[in-house]
């Protein structure tokens, strides 16, 4: 038997092996297998079996070992690789190592425990010379045969006080086995013991949901590729509808896929989802995925599944690739979040292949939001996708009132810039009496420099791009990082001729400061990367807001993640304006987006709830809509914005990225570059660029980027990809390619 193999060694390629004799019943296509490759022992996939014709197959090495007696790839994660390949123009061994987890790869620390039985029931006679000659072993022979299920020896032998002698003698005897399991270790076992995970009595669904669930289980029933998109308002019981399709899959047989944006910050959800799973279908393990986990967990948690033991994943993005069995539901809960898409390489998205790994399965993908991503939403208006809505809050209650503070008038007002408008402030103060919480968000993204008027709001937009130009301090300049349009920096707003002019947000500190100084004997507490730093301080925090130890919160938006605290009845964006002008044609989305969520966290419990929003310009259209929470018309706006500038969803956008040591030698080489894929791919592909990126430099390499606009990235990869290998690169350059990035700023 002849085997290829993709070596997981960094040199992508398939290479031909022989099947040692006492192998060939282990080995199949997507079997883990250890294969020499210049006299070192190399983890590799199988890839197919046979070789092609006139293949030279008498100097052959040795497949050396087969890891695991199941294939450790799926065919459908096989194919799912292939395409992706070529989809993210990434190395298939580096989709393949992102497939499969590092415990997984390295094969070790299967852990094990040793279970006893009966084996057959002894004559009542020898029972009897048992007890005389040897009682400890007939105490134990008589304790096994009372018990329903194999014992765990350490238990047992440390329960009846007997030695592991006393078990030898009775296997022996034939009376008593001992066999091995595998333990499946569990990160989440602790929680489940202290309790906090009993499983809530499932709702009864409204009509909206029930509607839901019943076009969703017909369409599972067709056994045919589909993906419904269920656009349902905050609060509106999405999980439910989820948990029911689930429940569906999991009677019939099936495996599910749940993926959630975040895992490590939204333990309470995901304990939640795992306790109602386990309910639903006690007799199958729902696995746990995510990257806090140990080597250990995820090694068991990854068997469990490829060994068809467990049948339900939930996770963050990399659990899309789990090796569920008969795979028929793929969940993409919260399926507009940036965190979806993976920033290194391979730079996937977790939605999109989540789509295609339902394609290849003949699966149904069901992808839920509040406010759904416009690509999503335009293809279920196009009907590629199906839509499920959900518009009623359960129990019909209210959404929270939005106020909206025009920032423009509190700087006249105070002259001079002020964290915190007066009505925050007093609602802060009013809370702080009722002896309620709130969480006040500042909307942080790693990078946003662009420049806004305090007077009147301006922000300063590139004409041919429609987005935010982005200040360079090092020469004073504006620059469009999309076409590379540049004009020197203002000193005056060139709409007011005001010299009020900022050019960063705030940050968490300062207003921390701010609601100190207004709220002095309040509990306050700040949660942002410096804080997220130390992993269980994050928890620490989030248990003492719970406990009610807390009165405010202050965080970036990462602490909005499907939280859940009834007794938070404000919540304060206090900078909306950062999300609306970071330089992205997704700024708006992103502004709308996080303000339908922000305004979702208030007024969950029985208490109304309220919400302000600082902005100095009060008149957008993501501000505006995002008042009543109404998708539909800015969905509707922004789409027309997008066709009008031929941005995504209507067309696809290709980030490159080149890095090197000198600046001269980078531009000139992105510059010949650009001219060659102009002239060789200009009338498929519209190129804008190549500028320097907005970092211009990180760690003393500097940074140039080139976007790449088109209708069809199957196609434009490949062609680029070829362009690529034939081009006379420098040694000291690199370059990365990003296939719809999500984030431009
Ligand atoms: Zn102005
Ligand atoms: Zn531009």
């Amino acid at each position: 038997m002849i085997v290829g193999v993709h070596p997981l060694a960094g040199f992508d390629k398939l290479l031909h092996y022989r099947v040692p004799g006492h192998l060939e019943n282990q080995v199949q296509t997507g079997s883990l297998v250890r294969v020499p490759v210049l006299n070192r022992l190399h983890l590799g996939v199988v890839g197919e079996i046979g070789a092609p014709k006139d293949f030279p197959i008498d100097r052959l090495k040795n497949v050396a070992q087969v890891v695991y007696p199941f294939p450790a790839m799926p065919p459908d994660l096989l194919q799912l690789a292939r395409w992706m390949a070529v989809y993210y123009a990434a190395s298939l061994d580096g989709i393949i190592e992102a497939m499969i987890p590092v415990a997984v790869r390295k094969g070790a620390g299967i852990k094990e425990e040793k279970l006893l039985s009966v084996t057959r029931t002894a004559t009542p006679d020898e029972l009897a010379a048992l007890e005389k000659r040897a009682p400890q072993q007939a105490r134990l022979y008589r304790f096994l045969a009372q018990q329903f299920t194999p014992q765990q020896k350490r238990l047992v032998l440390s329960r009846l006080g007997l030695t592991a002698a006393v078990v030898a003698a009775l296997v022996r005897r034939g009376l008593v086995q001992e066999r091995n399991r595998r333990v499946i270790r569990d990160a989440y076992a602790e929680d489940w013991a202290r309790g906090e995970l009993v499983a809530a009595k499932p709702p009864r669904l409204n009509e909206e949901q029930q509607t839901a669930v019943n076009a969703l289980t017909a369409q599972i029933a067709t056994e045919k590729f589909g993906v419904t998109l269920l656009h349902g308002v905050t609060g509106s019981g999405k999980t439910e509808v989820y948990l029911h399709a689930i429940d569906t899959v999991l009677q019939a047989g099936g495996g599910v896929i749940f993926l959630v944006p975040e895992v490590a910050l939204t333990p309470q959800t995901v304990a939640r989802l795992r306790s109602r799973l386990e309910a639903i279908a006690p007799d199958h393990k729902c696995v746990v995925w995510h990257s806090h986990l140990s080597e250990g967990e995820r090694l068991d948690g990854w068997l469990a599944l490829a060994a068809g033991e467990a049948r339900v994943v939930v996770g963050a993005r990399s659990a899309v690739f789990a090796p569920v069995q008969n795979l028929r539901l793929i969940v993409v809960d919260e399926e507009h979040e940036p965190a979806y898409k993976q920033d290194e390489t391979p730079r996937y998205h977790g939605r999109d292949v989540a789509v295609y790994r339902a394609r290849l399965n003949h699966a149904h993908c069901l992808l839920g939001s509040a406010t759904p991503s416009l690509e999503s939403y335009a293809n279920a208006q196009a009907g590629k996708y199906r839509l499920a809505e959900l518009r009623q809050r359960v129990d019909a209650r209210k959404l929270p009132h939005i106020d909206v503070v025009d920032m423009r008038v509190e700087v006249m007002r105070s002259r001079g810039l002020t964290t915190l408008s007066g009505l925050l402030v007093r609602a802060l103060q009013d809370r702080f009496e009722k002896r309620e919480q709130a969480i006040l968000f500042i909307n942080r993204r790693g990078y946003s420099s662009s420049m806004l008027c305090t007077e009147c709001g301006h922000v300063e937009e590139c004409t041919h791009c429609s987005i935010a130009m982005t200040y360079h301090r090092s020469d004073e300049v504006l620059r469009c990082h999309l076409c590379g349009d540049q004009r020197r920096a203002p000193l005056v707003c060139p709409k007011c001729r005001s010299p009020k002019i900022r050019w960063r947000g705030l940050g968490t500190q300062r207003v921390e400061e701010a609601v100190r100084r207004v709220l002095p004997r309040a509990r306050i507490e700040r949660m942002d990367t410096d804080t997220m730093s130390r992993k269980n301080r994050f928890r620490e925090i989030l248990g003492e807001f719970r406990a009610g130890k807390v009165d405010v919160l202050v965080g970036t938006q990462m602490i909005g993640k499907g939280l859940d605290f009834p007794n938070v009845t404000l919540v304060g964006l206090v900078d909306a304006d950062i999300s609306m002008h970071i330089p992205d044609f997704r700024a708006n989305e992103r502004t709308f987006q996080l303000l339908v969520q922000v305004a979702g966290r208030a007024g969950r419990g029985d208490r109304a709830g309220e919400v302000v929003v600082q902005t100095f310009t009060p008149q957008a259209e993501a501000i505006q809509f995002s008042r009543h929470a109404d998708y539909a018309g800015f969905s509707a706006a922004e789409l027309k914005l997008r066709k009008d500038f031929h941005y995504p969803p209507y067309r696809h956008l290709i980030h490159h990225l080149f890095r090197g040591p000198n600046p001269e030698k980078l531009q000139f080489f992105a510059e010949q570059w650009a001219r060659l894929v102009e002239k060789e791919l200009g009338a498929q592909v519209e190129l804008r660029g190549p500028t320097p990126s907005p970092i211009e430099k990180i760690k003393d390499e500097y940074r140039w980027q080139l976007w790449y606009f088109t209708m069809n990235v199957s196609k434009t990869i490949p062609r680029l990809s070829r362009l690529r290998a034939d081009f006379k690169w420098p040694d000291d350059i690199t370059q990365v390619l990003d296939v719809d990035p999500v984030n431009l700023g």
